[in-house]
């Protein structure tokens, strides 16, 4: 084991502050990676104030983990020392399941999580990437490419780990694409990651949200329209015109005005995960045009690849604020207010500082 610093929850209520803790050596597959960037996503403040009752104590949190190779163990074929590299929310799997076999790992029953999981290796909890450095399995590594190495381009590429493959891959498996419309619900983290994708893939995007002051950025960001979702009028508009539509806010919200929107055997897919239960759900708001309601985790270590190759074919990262360690509370009492522009993204050159 080797010392190692951080930023840590250590209850639910008080702030995050620094924790030194041990990481595992280097294991013949490892990858030790310093860690240069690090996402903050809404599940870090789910997870901190322990809102999904599973929380342990100290939390280190982040699964948007941007870095460079320090050291690789004896059998690591895929990165060196140098490599950019990434680490989203996934950081072991049993590999012989039928998730596993259909690169679908974050379904595995065994899956490791990056923090608040149980390391295999160590028989502790996992420590995520508010932190100096990180050990990883080879498979979990994410490679990146060197057109995002300038440092401001890096740090935005660290939300494509969890925000960015979170709304790729339901885009991806229910093949939104040109001649679709689509709506993505809630303009934060996830959000703006989702209209930047569906802008991508040639749909018609239309971007609810509950801050008419968002609007523009919503029209620069790739929205062909925005919707303020509070306004009775300006929803009616919309009634059976879409596709399909994703919902990605972080509070508990009424999916019957959403599923009104759409069409026959159109999908409203969730990935957002609340405290708390959403109001009920009316039968026929799914049974009269045989509607869908679905669900989304994440993505495999496979299409979380492709997504990054994806994003540095087509220029696509995310719209960040780089913020220093100390930062991170104000950063939390932000997002709760729903005040991101719209990824905070940790310095971690600044751990310490
Ligand atoms: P975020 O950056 O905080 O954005 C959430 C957005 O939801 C807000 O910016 C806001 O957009 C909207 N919203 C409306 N009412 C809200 C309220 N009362 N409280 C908070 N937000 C509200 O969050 P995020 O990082 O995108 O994460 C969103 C959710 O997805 C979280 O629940 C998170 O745990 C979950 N998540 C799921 C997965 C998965 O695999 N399924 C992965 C990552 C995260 P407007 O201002 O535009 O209304
Ligand atoms: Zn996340
Ligand atoms: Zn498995």
């Amino acid at each position: 084991m080797f010392k190692t610093s951080g930023y840590a929850a250590f209850d639910p209520r008080s702030p995050l502050g620094p924790f030194e803790f041990e990481r595992r050596d280097l294991q013949p597959t490892d990858v030790r990676i310093e860690i240069l960037y690090c996402g903050v996503c809404h599940t870090d403040i789910h997870q901190v104030r322990n809102e999904w009752g599973e929380s342990v104590y100290p939390i280190v949190p982040g699964h948007e983990i941007v870095g460079r190779v320090v050291g690789v163990g004896t059998e690591v074929k895929k990165y060196q020392a140098g490599d950019l590299v990434g680490v989203g929310c996934l950081v072991d799997s049993c590999r012989y399941c039928e998730d596993c076999e259909d690169d679908l790992e974050q379904f595995c029953p065994h899956a490791v999580f990056t923090y608040n999981s149980l390391d295999k290796h160590t028989g502790k909890v996992t420590y995520g990437g508010y932190s100096r450095e990180i050990v990883v399995e080879e498979r979990f590594v994410l490679c990146i490419s060197d057109k995002f190495a300038a440092p401001e381009k890096l740090a935005a590429v660290a939300p494509l780990l969890c925000a960015g493959i979170t709304t790729y891959s339901p885009l991806r498996h229910w093949n939104v694409g040109k001649g679709d419309k689509v709506g993505i619900v809630g303009l934060g983290g996830l959000g703006h990651m989702g209209v930047k994708w569906a802008h991508a893939f040639g749909a018609h995007t239309v971007l609810f949200t509950t801050s008419p002051n968002k609007k523009e950025d919503a029209l620069r960001l790739g929205a062909d329209e925005v919707v303020v979702s509070r306004n009775e009028e300006e929803m009616k508009k919309h009634v059976r015109s879409f596709d399909f539509i994703l919902n990605t806010v972080a509070a508990p919200n009424d999916q019957n005005p959403l599923l009104a929107l759409l069409k026959r055997d159109g999908v409203l897919c969730l990935v957002g995960v609340p405290d708390h239960p959403h109001p009920p759900i009316h039968a026929s708001a799914l049974v009269l045009y045989r509607r869908s309601l679905a669900g989304s985790l994440i993505g495999g270590l496979k299409e979380t690849q492709e997504m990054l190759d994806f994003s540095a074919e087509h220029d696509i990262v995310s719209d960040i604020e780089l913020i220093a360690m100390p930062k991170i509370n104000q950063a939390y009492e932000r997002m709760l207010k729903s005040d991101v522009k719209y990824r905070f993204v940790i310095d971690m050159a600044t751990l310490g500082a």
